[in-house]
């Protein structure tokens, strides 16, 4: 049995990148480390997207060349630790989460939760601030996107929208970013599939809100990023979003 270091739970791409943006994706990855054993899932759950957001890490990849940003990823399942979540939330470590039961966090007590918390949430929150730190101390004003990707039929129901731009009580960035949108192929929509009241907006309070940094999480329907080139496009398509929504919050700054 091997145990698991901080420095493999998470890990800062392009870490040079000489935008202010800085790229979080907390569900980049489906890996369960081996002492877990699978948190007793068959394997069609535990490569599911109950276990990560397929596709996500290659959207924010391309967004971090594109923008030359720094991007900070989990390389851990949200099963074995939610990192867009709080360790006081019962889903950090979900028993169950959509339609797949999870055998290994069933009967976990506070001992056990701490201990998770210790070693897949504490380290990734760390490198995030401090990476988010590195970017203030080079003069610029940080600007925190998370991205996501969700499953098009969620417990039976299909869903209509394609990509949803989510915000908690600072909507500076998304409503920007919907103003540029409009007109897209795609169905855009404000805080859908889900919202703040979901919880879901954890990374943006923690690392955004209380320093007053321009924040959004974006969330990209996994069908329509499933190939390279569809995560190459997408990256494009809401980069050049962002762009306009950042020279838009530029301007206003200095009217
Ligand atoms: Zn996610």
């Amino acid at each position: 049995m091997t145990a698991t270091k901080a420095e493999d739970v998470v890990e800062v791409l392009n870490p040079a990148g000489e935008s202010p943006v800085v790229l979080v994706c907390e569900h980049a990855s489906s890996f369960i480390p081996p002492e877990l054993q699978d948190l007793g899932l068959a394997s069609a759950d535990r490569l599911s997207h109950a276990a990560w957001d397929p596709g996500a890490l290659a959207v924010a990849r391309r967004m971090a060349e594109r923008l030359d940003a720094k991007l900070v990823a989990s390389n851990v399942s949200r099963l074995v630790y939610d990192c867009n979540r709080p360790p006081s939330a019962p889903d950090a470590m979900p028993a169950r989460s959509e339609l797949v039961v999870v055998p290994g966090n069933a009967e976990l007590d506070d001992a056990a939760r701490q201990a998770r918390a210790d070693t897949y949430y504490h380290p990734f929150r760390k490198t995030l601030a401090d990476t988010i730190k590195t970017t203030a101390a080079r003069g610029a004003t940080p600007v925190i996107v998370t991205v996501h990707s969700f499953t098009p039929v969620y417990h039976g129901h299909p869903r209509t929208v394609e990509i949803g731009i989510l915000h908690d009580s600072d909507t500076r960035l998304a409503d920007g970013m919907l103003e540029a949108a409009q007109g897209s192929a795609f169905v855009v929509q404000r805080n859908e599939p889900y919202g703040p009241e979901n919880g879901v907006t954890h990374t943006l309070k923690e690392h955004g809100l209380p320093f007053g940094y321009a924040n959004v999480m974006l969330e990209v329907r996994n069908d329509l990023i499933g190939s390279d080139r569809q995560q190459r496009d997408m990256g494009d398509t809401i980069c050049g979003w962002l762009e306009s929504a950042m020279t838009a919050l530029s301007e206003e700054g200095q009217a």
